[in-house]
């Protein structure tokens, strides 16, 4: 949230944050987030989750005006997603296809693995790819012979949540990979999903944790609110 903060203050972004005690109930996240979907000043809305388990987020995702819903999980713009006609598309999934067009890597005819199905990272990531005519395939926990699978990837994204989880042997050679996984070792710091060292080995192309798909992130919210600014002035000009 801290990050998330400075972005709007570096792209001169008007923010109001709200950090409410772990206490508050669901009627009153309700009531505030009421509140904001009327507020003319404010374009965006995010609540950072998980929220504590006496709230529920579907309830809380699906109260956020869709039109003001910059992390773009309100079923109404994960519908948008797969249709392919969508003003917000998911951050993190957003900022792997910027990365990917900002180095020059065409998704067109290529082979794309995906590995994890979360409804924030791996499901619209793989919607995304398939737009840009990738041939995507999805994996999960259930997936059988996964290091077949991800041998097979010309564009590898792992998003799966264990530390070091994809090994250089499970890599093509010359593959694009890209890693979303943030993971916090014993010793406090930041390891990604794939274990870079033996991975950039026979990578053509990888992305760094710290440093690689996170900024990405922040930087698509960035853009979500830019273009939720445009989206709900043309909306009250109708
Ligand atoms: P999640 O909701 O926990 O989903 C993890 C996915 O990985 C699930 O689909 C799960 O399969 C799959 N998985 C778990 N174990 C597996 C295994 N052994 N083999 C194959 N697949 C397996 O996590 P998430 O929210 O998508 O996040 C994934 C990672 O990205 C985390 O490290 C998170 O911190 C990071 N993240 C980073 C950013 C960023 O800004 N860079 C943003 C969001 C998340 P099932 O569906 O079968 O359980």
């Amino acid at each position: 949230m801290r990050n998330k903060e400075r972005a709007c203050e570096e792209c001169g972004i008007y923010s109001e944050k709200y950090a409410l005690p772990v206490t508050t109930s669901q009627e009153e996240l309700l009531e505030l987030i009421n509140t904001l979907n009327n507020k003319s000043s404010i374009s965006g809305i995010l609540v950072q989750l998980p929220v504590p388990e006496h709230i529920d987020e579907e309830t809380i995702i699906n109260a956020i005006d869709p039109k003001k819903d910059v992390d773009a999980f309100h079923p109404v713009n994960v519908g948008k997603i797969m249709v392919g006609n969508y003003d917000f598309v998911p951050c993190t999934p957003a900022g792997v296809m910027e990365l990917i067009k900002e180095s020059g890597i065409e998704v067109k005819g290529k082979e794309c693995v995906v590995v994890g199905r979360s409804n924030i990272v791996g499901k619209p990531q793989a919607m995304l790819l398939l737009h840009q005519n990738g041939t995507v395939t999805v994996c999960h926990s259930k997936t059988k012979n996964l290091a077949e699978k991800t041998r097979q990837a010309d564009i590898l994204v792992a998003a799966v949540g264990i530390p070091n989880f994809i090994k250089g042997d499970m890599i093509k050679d010359g593959a694009v990979v890209i890693d979303v996984g943030i993971n916090r070792m014993e010793n406090g710091k930041l390891c990604g999903d794939v274990e870079f060292d033996s991975a950039e080995k026979v990578a053509g192309a990888i992305t760094p944790v710290p440093g690689g798909v996170g900024p990405m992130t922040i930087a698509m919210l960035m853009k979500n609110t830019v273009k939720a600014a445009i989206v709900n002035k043309t909306h009250k000009e109708e």
